[in-house]
């Protein structure tokens, strides 16, 4: 189904959690970036070209997950908006010693854009399908960057969208996403502390 190549690139990125929001809101800030190299491996989805860029403990594990993976999430969007919104994005997947499938990962506004998944190198393709933070962060790629001030706005729609286009994947069914993004609200309704807040104050804490 894809065509493959070869290389790899690596970053190092800290990530602040704010459990209870929704189902979950990712701040990352960035440390370092080291260059990255040509793509592992690339294919198209519709008329948008993808390449996948592994560190050497992903590229390592030879078989086809990775690019399903990423194959399915990136066909989830088209479901979703009709086509892909980038024409050129790289994915870069970089090692996690996390025991979590997918650890976490960001979307980088450059030229083409970037969307980096930190995994598990030994994860099942099934256990990434059904980790949301893989759709989350192709969910972001719906919406240009709304600014600091209004990523209360862009988390909400990426932490709706990841279940839906889990859903469209046929990874969950709607009862599932229904219950997950249910959980996720109760999760921010227990949590004492966001009283009195709204959620652009809990996320953007120093008033803008
Ligand atoms: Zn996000």
């Amino acid at each position: 189904m894809f065509s493959r190549s070869s290389s790899h690139g690596g970053s190092l990125v800290l990530t602040g959690y704010f459990p209870g929001l929704l189902s979950g809101i990712l701040l990352t800030v960035i440390l370092a970036a080291a260059p990255v190299g040509a793509a592992d491996r690339e294919f198209q989805v519709g008329n948008s070209h993808i390449e996948l860029h592994s560190d050497e403990r992903i590229a390592a594990a030879s078989d086809s997950i990775w690019e399903d993976w990423i194959g399915t999430a990136a066909e989830s969007l088209v479901n979703v908006g009709g086509r892909f919104p980038e024409s050129h994005l790289e994915v870069h997947l970089h090692a996690s010693r996390e025991r979590n499938p997918v650890a976490f990962g960001r979307v980088r506004r450059s030229d083409p854009v970037q969307v980096h998944l930190y995994v598990h190198p030994q994860a099942r393709l099934e256990s990434l399908l059904d980790d949301w933070r893989g759709f989350h962060e192709f969910a972001h790629l719906l919406l240009p960057f709304a600014g600091n001030d209004d990523i209360w706005f862009a988390e909400g729609l990426a932490a709706y969208y990841q279940h839906l286009l889990q859903v469209r994947a046929g990874v969950i069914d709607a009862d599932e996403a229904w219950r997950r993004m249910f959980a996720g609200f109760q999760r921010g309704l227990d949590d004492p502390s966001g009283r009195e807040q709204t959620l652009r104050e809990l996320i953007n804490p120093a008033g803008m």
